[in-house]
């Protein structure tokens, strides 16, 4: 019998930011893997890089006692990967100790952390556990509108919501059938993607 090659088995490749726009709505990695449509970015998007970009600047110059450390190293915008789960992403900054690694994710948002970010944040945490191999059990959101840091904790449910949120979106581009919008048709107001939802207006 002829061995399964390796792009045979490898899963389909994704990214941190597909665990949060699944949790968000659900036909956005449809867009993006099924039905690849050009889009315009949003003017909510190019602030949010923007923002990022400042928000790192800022963050360069402040100590770690707000994130409840003595002592760590930083690193921004750092490029993360696993072959194993076929997963990748570029993490805001990534806070590094002895002991533990704690991820943190920059937001242009208010109104606290939302599941969609939690699961972005957990995918970090896989990502960044497996790259060096430290636990990851807190990673930290940071609001950019009100500069509030907001610790997330990251455990066993944040993990498998995230191993099973890759499951299904491998399955939906398996089938590659159109999933049902987001039932918050409030996100569908400023949403890039809603020229392609005529069903939903
Ligand atoms: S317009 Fe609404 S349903 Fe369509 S992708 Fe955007 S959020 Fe989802």
């Amino acid at each position: 019998m002829k061995a399964a090659s390796v792009s045979e088995t490898a899963p389909v490749p994704l990214i941190a930011t597909d665990l949060k726009q699944w949790a968000y709505c659900r036909r956005i990695p449809y867009y993006r893997y099924v039905m690849p449509v050009a889009f315009a970015p949003t003017y909510p998007m190019r602030r949010g890089r923007n923002v990022e970009e400042a928000v790192a600047a800022l963050e360069r110059r402040r100590g770690l006692r707000r994130y409840g450390l003595d002592s760590g190293e930083r690193r921004f915008g750092v490029w993360l990967r696993s072959e194993h789960l076929g997963l990748s992403g570029k993490l805001d900054l990534l806070i590094v100790t002895r002991r533990a690694s704690f991820p943190v994710d920059f937001k242009d948002t208010r109104g606290g952390v939302r599941d969609n970010h939690r699961m972005q944040l957990a995918a970090y945490a896989l990502l960044v556990e497996e790259a060096y191999r430290r636990p990851v059990r807190t990673g930290f959101i940071y609001a950019s509108p009100t500069r509030e840091l907001m610790a997330v904790p990251i455990g066993e449910r944040e993990r498998k919501a995230v191993v099973q949120a890759m499951a299904e979106i491998r399955a939906m581009i398996e089938r590659g059938m159109i999933p049902e919008p987001t039932a918050v048709r409030a996100r569908c107001v400023a949403c890039e993607f809603r020229n392609f939802c005529g069903d939903i207006w």
